[in-house]
């Protein structure tokens, strides 16, 4: 992004090893580059300012101001507090999520409850937003989508009420998160701060969250700082951090309002929240990826004993059109393309197009999964049973001609004979043959 490219247009102002003025304009062009990206001013000049103290004491130098510069990036990204989702002893570990219309909370309420279903943890979400008609079936829709149980009460009159007949709930039926979404106003005001403080008195939370929405740039600094002042609050999650093109407010709003920031929401979609952890985040400003958030991330979507499954049945050149429509799922689990490439050392910068590509949209999947919907049970168990007027049948079901259902027939025909090579011993080796 922005950021990374700033940086490393920075350090090549330094040529020399002591150049004390190559380092100047190195750290010239750092500040108006950090300014520009919407980072906030006092946190830019203390960044600034200890990066080319550092990079001096440890002798000018490029590779002395990145490491100066990872080291000062790291101190002002964390904050005192928690990191990430904490677990209350005594469950339900109970959330408040505040912010203002429009910012995002019910949105990230529903990520959050997918992040922790995801990881096993029973989850209840509660409706408190009584102050727009659509707000509890929004949340409905979300809990529905993700498989979470919801908690609302279209008679009541209070969010108070809601919250606490939610508590109750969750404590009975032994739940181990309960996240409460609440209303927001278009700007901060009594009633609402009013609203929130008599939730929070009610129910106790383990934690408050404040959801801030990154394209408001500087203002989601602002906001976040009022209602710390108000009622108090234990992080921040910044959502829409995808469309935020400048990126600065993730490297200043925690430093400037004193709560760390927890979680980064990169999209729309349920799988699109990242748990923020500083020095994760800077190996990623700096290019060199992130390869812990990758193996965290797939390890909460990807099922070990059903990927052994599969790649037995690879192995026997078993695999169906079952298996592949549930990789396919897997994959879609895993958010989007783009939070999944920065992740990856090296490719963040190089792979461009593919950063952009909805992979559950591409006509190419839409094909498929149109061919695969046109098969009976029995075929997509066995696709060798799929002789000519099987086929023709299915280009008829399906809206796709003979010549496109023939194509992906071949493909997946190829693909699997593909990866049973790949899988038996010495695939390496057997591909590279295949290749000569
Ligand atoms: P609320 O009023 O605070 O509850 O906000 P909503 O959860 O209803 O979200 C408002 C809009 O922002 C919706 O259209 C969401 O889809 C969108 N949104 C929320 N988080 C993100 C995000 O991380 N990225 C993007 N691109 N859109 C988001
Ligand atoms: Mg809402």
């Amino acid at each position: 992004d922005s950021i990374s490219g700033s940086i490393k247009s920075a350090v090549n102002k330094i040529r020399h090893k002591d150049d004390a003025a190559s380092l100047k304009k190195a750290t010239t062009e750092l500040r108006k580059s950090l300014l520009k990206s919407d980072v906030h001013h006092k946190t830019t000049k203390e960044l600034v300012t200890a990066v080319e103290l550092e990079t001096k004491k440890n002798g000018i130098g490029q590779d002395s101001f990145l490491k100066a510069l990872q080291n000062e990036l790291t101190n002002i990204l964390t904050t005192e507090g928690n990191q990430g989702f904490v677990f209350s002893s005594t469950p339900p570990t109970t959330i408040l999520m505040t912010g203002l219309q429009g910012s995002g909370k019910t949105t990230t309420t529903g990520k959050l409850a997918n992040y922790l279903k995801l990881r096993k943890k029973k989850v209840l979400v509660a409706a408190c937003d009584l102050q727009r008609l659509a707000a509890v079936e929004q949340l409905k829709q979300i809990a529905a989508q993700i498989e979470v149980d919801i908690y609302f009460d279209d008679e009541a009159k209070d969010p108070v009420e809601i919250a606490l007949a939610a508590k109750e709930k969750a404590k009975k039926d032994l739940y181990d998160v309960l996240l409460i979404d609440t209303a927001g106003r278009l700007a901060i005001d009594e009633e609402l701060m009013q609203q929130l403080h008599d939730v929070k008195e009610a129910i106790n939370p383990n934690e408050i969250f404040y959801v801030a929405d990154s394209l408001t740039g500087h203002d989601a600094t602002k906001t976040a700082s009022t209602f710390k002042e108000k009622i108090g609050i234990d992080g921040v999650i910044l959502s829409k951090y995808d469309g935020d093109t400048k990126g600065g407010v993730a490297i200043s709003l925690s430093h400037q309002v004193g709560v760390p920031l927890r979680f980064i929401g990169i999209g729309e979609k349920m799988p699109d929240l990242e748990v923020f952890i500083p020095d994760r985040i800077v190996s990623r400003l700096m290019g060199a990826g992130d390869i812990e958030g990758l193996a965290e991330k797939t390890a909460a979507v990807i099922d070990e004993k059903k990927a052994k499954e599969v790649s037995k049945k690879i192995k026997k050149g078993e695999f169906n059109f079952n298996d592949f429509l549930e990789q396919l799922s897997m994959m879609s689990k895993l958010g989007s393309m783009k939070s999944i490439i920065g992740m990856i050392p090296g490719l963040s910068q190089m792979a461009g197009p593919i950063k952009d590509m909805d992979f559950e949209n591409s006509d190419e999947i839409k094909r498929i999964k149109a061919l695969i919907g046109s098969m009976t049970p029995k075929e997509r168990e066995t696709p060798s049973l799929l002789n000519p007027s099987r086929k023709r049948r299915i280009a008829s079901g399906s809206g796709l001609s003979e010549m496109q259902v023939n194509k992906i027939l071949k493909q997946f025909k190829n693909a699997s004979k593909m990866a049973k090579k790949l899988s038996s011993k010495g695939g390496m080796k057997g591909l590279q043959n295949m290749m000569k």
